[in-house]
């Protein structure tokens, strides 16, 4: 594959804008090499401006479902937009996608839309603190949650549960109410509460995380952390910003029995669109303005053209919910076959998928929380990664992502997928 063009535009991307990229990921640090600059999407690939075609198991980070250039959800943007882009005014069809959530999702009365995952994420918190009156959260290791200051910590020293920030900018006074737990570990939460009874306002988890690679909560956690937050008077928030819609229709609350008090979404809400949305039952949402005291705003929020293509793809997925049934097969088939291909030549994998959304890790042993998947191989990961991508195979670019199915993506597709892994993974035994 040749990618003179996309160096070029790397080269020059870097001189005006920092790394060359508007979000870290994208610049490939992990894996090395230079990241391709797209020309366009083309149903399950991606067409980069050198003219190489890849399979796209990335999909915008999510948010595609229905891969790109969906006929129904460009039409749907299309119309929008012909009658005006923003108005900064109610429109209709905000209510018939919030009637769309509330119809799915039993724990959600109301839904306030706003443009990103990070500033669902963001409201979600501050509602949880306004409705409590409390400081404090719990947050896991290895779960992100955007990139919003009290929620970029990391562990701090010895045994405190309280995080420090982890990116300087970030004032250690903006983290010191965020303590931090084990995700699938319940004794690092009841610590979290013994230290802090009285001041803890929510627990906010990815139930399904998808940001330390793919590691599902296991039930009994769930179950564990409802009953810790109702016997504390704390308020559960799932962040749903990726395995919403993703994990199946109603994300990990259709996997799972627990519910939470609050749930955020963004990715495929937005069917490409920048779209977030934090949702709860009535007595919780009625706290935020103009209603309740609780402060939120935007001036973009509820966009009509991002409005009506998170609609036209969530009346889609709702019209036809075998798509997770055949997306998950999909998933299934793939690493499966990326795992037999690894122990044909003596590499350890461990897999996972939950409906669209699948991981690997290149590790010796299963995969439960941040520690276990920091034990992965990353230089094998960032070969692996080099060597399915020059073959035309575009899997996000770190060990510590999720892959996705979307629903053009063909059994064949995948067969010859894990006919290039075989010959990938004998190179890198
Ligand atoms: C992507 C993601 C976010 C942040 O969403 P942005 O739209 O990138 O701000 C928050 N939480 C989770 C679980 C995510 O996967």
């Amino acid at each position: 594959m040749v990618h003179e063009k996309s160096i070029a535009a790397f080269e020059a991307a870097k001189k005006v804008i920092p790394g060359g990229v508007d979000s870290p990921v994208r610049a490939f640090k992990s894996v090395g090499g230079t990241p391709m600059f797209i020309e366009r999407g083309e149903g399950a690939y991606l067409v980069d401006i050198d003219g190489n075609r890849y399979i796209d198991f990335v999909q915008s980070w999510g948010p595609l479902i229905f891969g790109h250039c969906d006929a129904d959800i460009e039409n749907a943007v299309i119309e929008s937009a012909k009658k005006g882009l923003s108005f900064g005014a109610p429109t209709t069809v905000e209510t018939d996608l919030a009637e769309e959530i509330v119809d799915l999702f039993d724990s959600v009365d109301k839904v306030r839309f706003v443009s990103s995952g990070t500033e669902a994420v963001m409201s979600a918190i501050r509602l949880a603190r306004g409705f409590t009156g409390r400081d404090d959260i719990i947050k896991f290791e290895g779960c992100y949650h955007g990139h919003s200051d009290s929620l970029l910590v990391q562990a701090g020293s010895g045994a405190a549960t309280f995080g420090t920030p982890s990116s300087p900018g970030v004032p250690a006074d903006l983290t010191k109410h965020t303590l931090l737990a084990k995700y699938n570990d319940l004794s690092s939460v009841e610590k979290c509460f013994h230290d802090a009874p009285e001041s803890i306002a929510c627990v906010i988890i990815e139930p399904i995380a998808g940001n330390m690679g793919l590691v599902p909560a296991q039930e009994a956690f769930l179950q564990g952390l409802r009953a810790l937050c109702d016997k504390y008077g704390t308020l559960l928030i799932f962040d749903e910003v990726m395995s919403g819609f993703r994990a199946s229709l109603k994300g990990a609350q259709g996997i799972y029995s627990v519910k939470p008090d609050i749930v955020t979404f963004g990715k495929v809400i937005g069917g490409g669109m920048p779209v977030g949305a934090f949702a709860a039952r009535e007595e919780i949402m009625d706290k935020l303005s103009p209603d309740g005291p609780v402060y939120q705003a935007g001036t973009l929020s509820g966009n009509p053209v991002a409005m009506s293509a998170g609609l036209a793809s969530l009346l889609k997925l709702k019209a036809n919910p075998s798509l997770y049934t055949a997306m998950e097969q999909k998933a299934t088939l793939l690493v499966e076959g990326l795992k037999s291909a690894a122990a044909a030549n003596g590499i350890p994998l461990q897999i996972e998928v939950r409906g669209s959304m699948f991981g690997f890790f290149f590790n010796d042993h299963e995969v439960h929380n941040f520690d276990d998947a920091l034990k992965s191989d990353t230089e094998r990961f960032a070969k692996f990664h080099r060597g399915m991508l020059e073959e035309g195979v575009y899997f996000a670019c770190s060990q510590f992502e999720t892959g996705f199915i979307s629903t053009v993506m063909t059994e064949e597709m995948i067969f010859s997928v894990i006919d290039k892994a075989q010959k990938v993974m004998k190179e890198i035994a």
